[in-house]
């Protein structure tokens, strides 16, 4: 591990000023995923700026929409009063993610920015064009069975590891940021990047903004809602396949729906065709087969990972039934 220095800072302009004066500077919140990134050797910041006392830790319901800080960790989030009340399916999911010791010190902020568990992105000896822009990819012709099957490009495959963010962007979530220029806001369907020909890029987060919170506006999905991970093991493993689904429904007829997947592309997955097609429908099996169809077209596999072409509309129709409550 490289020396660094580390700091700790108590407000928003102080780590702002420590971002935008060194550019070999990183926030750290409750770093689970940066130290371990750093003990690998894949990052190597001079600097680390501890936000972890910063005081972005209210939850509170306003303004129609729920409000979640940045340094609120994954635990406190996922056992809130209201988020259980208001945005079960994030509770759902985030309880998917890690080990509780884990999630006691991960961060909203910190999870909506953990980095892909591709292999050879942590192996310092293998080509990797997101740590090393321009090596190659070794998953192209590796081993990739847990890569993406949508959205990849020739040089990345890799997916977004986050269980959170698969709810948050089917909850159609707002990422509140602040920066040299000021406060803004980026649409959670915005935030995360196709790798494209730039895969170094996770994000359109500039490297001088911080995470200040996220929104989740309210809506009418409290009631049926379901986050089905397909993993290894039952704990402690990222997604093979996951789905993200959220219904309103009149009777069996579907009013509204929110459908996103995980473990599948290089951002969290949203599925607004499937969406578009079930809206109006009745919620039934044969429908949610019609949609998981749609919902897989375009869909790419490699060498390892061709039964997530069976797995995800599988998993997809399975996380439907849960969520609109049919048992057969
Ligand atoms: C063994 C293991 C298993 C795991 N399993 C899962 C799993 O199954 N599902 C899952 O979803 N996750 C899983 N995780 C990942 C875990 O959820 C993340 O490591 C965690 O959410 C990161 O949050 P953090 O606060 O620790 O981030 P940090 O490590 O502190 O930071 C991560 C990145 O975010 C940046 N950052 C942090 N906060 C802000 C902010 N407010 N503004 C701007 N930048 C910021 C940092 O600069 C850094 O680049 C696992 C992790 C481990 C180690
Ligand atoms: S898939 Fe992406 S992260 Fe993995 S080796 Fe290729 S470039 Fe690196």
């Amino acid at each position: 591990m490289n020396n660094f220095q580390y700091t700790r800072v108590n407000s928003q302009a102080a780590a702002l000023t420590e971002l935008s004066k060194n550019p070999a500077a990183k926030l750290v919140a409750g770093g689970t995923n940066l130290i371990d990134l750093m003990k690998y050797g894949v990052m190597a910041p001079d600097k680390l700026v501890d936000i972890s006392k910063l005081g972005f830790n209210e939850i509170k319901k306003e303004n129609s929409a729920l409000h979640i800080g940045a340094t609120v960790s994954n635990s406190v989030a996922s056992e809130n009063a209201d988020v259980l009340k208001y945005q079960p399916l994030l509770s759902q999911a985030m309880l998917m993610g890690a080990s509780p010791q884990l999630r006691n010190r991960a961060t909203m902020g910190g999870n909506l920015l953990q980095r892909t568990r591709c292999v050879y992105f942590y192996d310092t000896a293998a080509p990797c064009n997101k740590r090393e822009p321009g090596s190659g990819c070794s998953a192209l012709e590796g081993f990739n069975r847990m890569h993406a099957v949508f959205g990849a490009s020739n040089s990345c495959i890799a997916v977004n590891p986050s269980d959170m963010n698969v709810a948050l962007v089917a909850l159609d979530a707002v990422i509140m940021v602040s920066g040299p220029k000021g406060n803004r806001t980026i649409p959670m369907g915005e935030f995360h990047r196709l790798p494209g020909s730039h895969p170094e890029l996770d994000t359109t987060l500039d490297r001088k903004e911080i995470i200040t919170g996220i929104m989740i506006p309210d809506n009418n999905f409290a009631k049926n809602t379901t986050y089905l991970k397909v993993r290894d093991r039952t704990s402690y493993a990222f997604a093979l396949i996951s789905v993200a689904v959220a219904i309103e429904l009149d009777g069996s007829t579907i009013k509204d729906i929110r459908l996103a997947m995980g473990g599948v592309a290089h951002k969290p997955w949203r599925l607004t065709a499937a969406e578009d097609m079930l809206k109006g429908k009745e919620a039934s099996v044969a429908n949610f087969k019609l949609a998981a169809e749609l919902a897989m077209e375009g869909a790419k596999a490699y060498e390892h990972n061709a039964f997530k072409l069976k797995l995800a509309p599988n998993t997809m129709v399975q996380a439907l039934k849960t969520a609109s409550g049919i048992k057969a």
